[in-house]
């Protein structure tokens, strides 16, 4: 009986022992993912955060909301980007 328990717990040890690892690894890389998710959502919300530059109209001159697709003003089109 005893014979059987001393041979059955180095087995055992080695079964949990590598569960544990596994785990850990597991969790390592799941962690490493969140991170990852966690850094794109910071850097989606950064570039939402930052001030839109100031538009103003072609035709008038006024500014425009940054969201417009016509002038308030004149009703010229503004949906072009005005950088190019
Ligand atoms: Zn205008």
């Amino acid at each position: 009986m005893f014979n059987l328990m001393f041979s059955i717990f180095p087995i055992l040890f080695v079964v949990v022992f590598g569960f544990i690892i596994y785990m850990s690894f597991r969790t390592f890389s799941t962690s490493g993912q969140i991170f990852r998710l966690a850094q794109q959502r910071m850097k989606q919300e950064l570039e939402a955060s930052q001030p839109k530059p100031p538009r103003n109209c072609d035709y008038c001159g006024s500014s425009l909301e940054p969201d417009e697709t016509e002038c308030h003003d004149c009703g010229a089109d503004v949906t072009h980007d005005n950088k190019g």
